[in-house]
């Protein structure tokens, strides 16, 4: 009988037939895909012909669709709705997957073909797309270190695995002191907090077997301790375990890691012929080079810092009215930021609840989608991975565009955060195929469910991501959708989170879930308000750490990368009650693996770009205005990565973006 995942699906849009298939069916699916995977692989690197882009580049976008099948319905149920088995079979696969892409990454006899073609590029005759497509082929082996022989090419796959285990070490490290540590609470102690918080640490004390209620490491307790305990004794102890995380001395000190990472980094850059691993990293983003990102951070920086120590001084007197004299300290900061946030817009999360009901916000997220762009949903009955997943047809003037799928409840079984992926990406090449695509949220159930304004956010945001993927129209699949520069993914889905703060959005749609009545506007303007709150504090301690990666990783490495912490950080002026949102040695986004090595600023960057093209849309005419929207899709939503992403910013724009609409967003200068 045929593997239910690898045979032709017969379900309506070719939807996975999730009721089919048994966990047991993974592991034979993935072996027999990769099998058929690198068959197809040898015969287009031993293809006798001369290589052509159709037998070379366009068979490699061709190849693997089996796997893609595989993994596509494989890495959809072991994020949202996982299980022992599950997750055993994650723990076999990954190495399994990363040694069969690393294998095609290197496999010589295929580069040369690549290069050989990259060569004749100019006498191809290929479409705009085509050629891009073969620029990044191209690239993506360049990059991986396949043009490299002999010695260099045995050093590079040295430096590659020492580098996998040297960021595997440096997680667990840190897994460990945060695991290890924790702070008893005597009833005492629990004076001042509030419920969530008192509740979160006897819950933890329970888990850690301690005699009573503990504060950890985690960020989700330590922060609300900090935000609340009025025991100043207790948050010094607190913050200083917790900024200490990594640097401990010992087997799970991460410095001297740190250190090697940076090193191993900058030989492997100029192994491949850069002079850093910063210009190396950068080469594939938006940004493209170091001097940009950091033009850009300092544009900030300046009044982020500027506000901070004005907010400071208002911190500083609000303690020394608790009686308490000298600096304000980094453990004194959430305490009093929180007092002053409830003093001058408290806002009662009880109160703005019953407004945000999870289906109303639905209807908005396809409402504005509606006006702006054209799209009509449709409830679709199919069955799929989990009986709380809906599904819609996405439809335009009647046509078929794609399949929405909403998984919105948190359970046990589905990993934290939100995301969204495409089920199917859309292309036209070898076939015609419609975007299935799925957005994944961790909101609590009820009858009816009911967001937090962050969650309002999150939802908006992913549906962001769901457009860009459902808007896309390109030929090949490997530019499709949100196959973008990490500093240019998050636009479309951070940009389509302020049609939710567009009065007219919430006036219709947050309506109270009793009585019906609209969002009343005191509270609407509090709701957009608190979200500017704080900002000084929280651009500050992003900043600066994005600033010390890029230093990590622009120029030679540090020896000492703490003392090189130290140089940024006092060149910058870092206010003295305000620490690095992560420091060198337990900055996972730098160390862990690569994702976001010379690339923290990227979340910047793309907050730039967002509150600079929304105000695009009120300079023109409001956020409805049809013209924008028709620049939006054509120039961004629809492109994917067939251009530049500045090119498309271009073309949307009509100039690159500024920092002032990111700085008026976050209440930085005047409006
Ligand atoms: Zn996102």
């Amino acid at each position: 009988m045929t593997n239910p995942i690898l045979s032709n699906w017969t379900t309506p849009f070719e939807i996975a037939p999730f009721a089919d298939i048994s966990d047991d069916d993974f592991a034979p699916a993935l072996d027999q895909a990769m099998t058929a995977h690198n068959a197809e692989i040898d015969a287009i690197a031993a293809n006798p012909d001369t290589p052509t882009f159709a037998n070379t580049v366009e068979a490699l976008e061709a190849a693997g669709a089996q796997l893609d099948k595989v993994l596509s319905v494989f890495f959809t149920v072991a994020g949202a709705d996982s299980n022992p088995k599950r997750e055993e079979l994650q723990r076999v696969f990954s190495p399994k997957l990363s040694a069969h892409f690393s294998g095609i990454s290197s496999n010589k006899a295929l580069f040369e073909r690549v290069a050989d073609l990259w060569a004749r590029r100019e006498d191809l005759k290929l479409t705009e797309e085509q050629a891009r497509v073969l620029m990044l082929t191209h690239r993506g082996f360049v990059r991986a270190g396949a043009a490299l022989d002999g010695d260099e090419d045995a050093r590079m796959q040295e430096i590659k695995s020492r580098l996998a285990s040297l960021g595997t070490s440096f997680t667990q490290n840190l897994l460990a002191d945060e695991r290890d540590w924790f702070m008893d609470l005597t009833e005492q102690d629990l004076q001042g907090l509030p419920d969530f918080v008192v509740n979160a640490a006897r819950a933890a004390g329970a888990e850690k077997g301690a005699v009573g209620p503990v504060v950890t490491l985690s960020r989700s307790l330590i922060v609300p301790f900090l935000q609340f305990s009025p025991r100043r004794d207790l948050r010094e102890k607190a913050y200083r375990a917790w900024a200490a995380r990594g640097a401990n001395g010992g087997e799970t000190d991460n410095r001297d890691i740190a250190a090697e990472i940076l090193d191993l980094r900058e030989e492997r850059a100029k192994l491949l012929g850069y002079d850093n691993f910063a210009d190396y990293k950068l080469e594939t983003e938006m940004a493209r080079t170091p001097d940009r990102v950091r033009e850009l951070l300092m544009q900030v920086w300046e009044p982020a810092k500027a506000r901070a120590d004005a907010d400071a001084e208002i911190l500083t007197r609000m303690m020394q009215k608790d009686g308490v004299n000298g600096p304000l300290e980094a453990w004194d900061w959430r305490y009093y930021a929180e007092k002053r946030r409830k003093a001058e817009h408290d806002l009662d999360e009880a109160e703005l609840k019953p407004y945000l009901q999870l289906d109303r916000m639905i209807e908005a997220s396809f409402a504005c989608a509606n006006r702006l762009f054209g799209l009509e949903f449709k409830p679709l009955n199919v069955p799929l991975y989990h009986p709380d997943c809906r599904a819609w047809e996405v439809t335009r003037n009647g046509r078929h565009v794609a399949v929405f799928i909403g998984d919105y409840f948190a359970r046990g079984s589905k990993r934290s955060g939100a995301w969204c992926s495409a089920m199917r990406a859309q292309a036209r090449f070898p076939k015609e195929q419609a975007p299935i695509v799925i957005n994944v949220c961790n909101f609590a159930k009820g009858d009816p469910a009911l967001l937090s304004y962050d969650d309002a956010r999150t939802l908006f945001h992913e549906f962001g991501h769901a457009l860009h993927q459902m808007l896309s129209n390109v030929t090949y699949e490997s530019i499709s959708g949100t196959s973008v520069a990490r500093d240019f993914v998050e636009l479309p889905s951070q940009l389509y989170e302020h049609w939710l703060e567009v009065p007219e959005v919430l006036a219709e749609f947050a309506t109270h879930a009793e009585t019906g009545e609209p969002m009343p506007q005191v509270m609407l303007e509090k709701v957009l308000n608190a979200a500017n709150f704080d900002q000084g504090f929280q651009t500050v301690e992003y900043v600066a750490s994005a600033l010390v990666d890029l230093a990590f990783h622009d120029g030679d490495a540090p020896a000492d990368p703490m003392a090189k912490q130290a140089e940024v950080l006092a060149g910058l002026g870092m206010p003295q009650a305000i620490g690095m949102r992560h420091a060198t040695p337990h900055f996972a986004h730098v160390f862990a693996g690569d994702g976001y090595s010379s690339g923290y600023y990227s979340y910047m960057w793309s907050e730039v770009m967002d509150a600079d093209a929304f105000a695009a849309f009120e300079e023109a005419g409001g956020a409805f205005d049809p013209e924008r929207a028709k620049a939006l899709e054509d120039n961004i939503l629809s492109t994917g990565g067939s251009r530049e992403a500045e090119d498309l910013y271009l073309a949307f724009r009509g100039r690159l973006p500024g920092v002032d609409a990111l700085l008026k967003g976050r209440g930085l200068i005047a409006a």
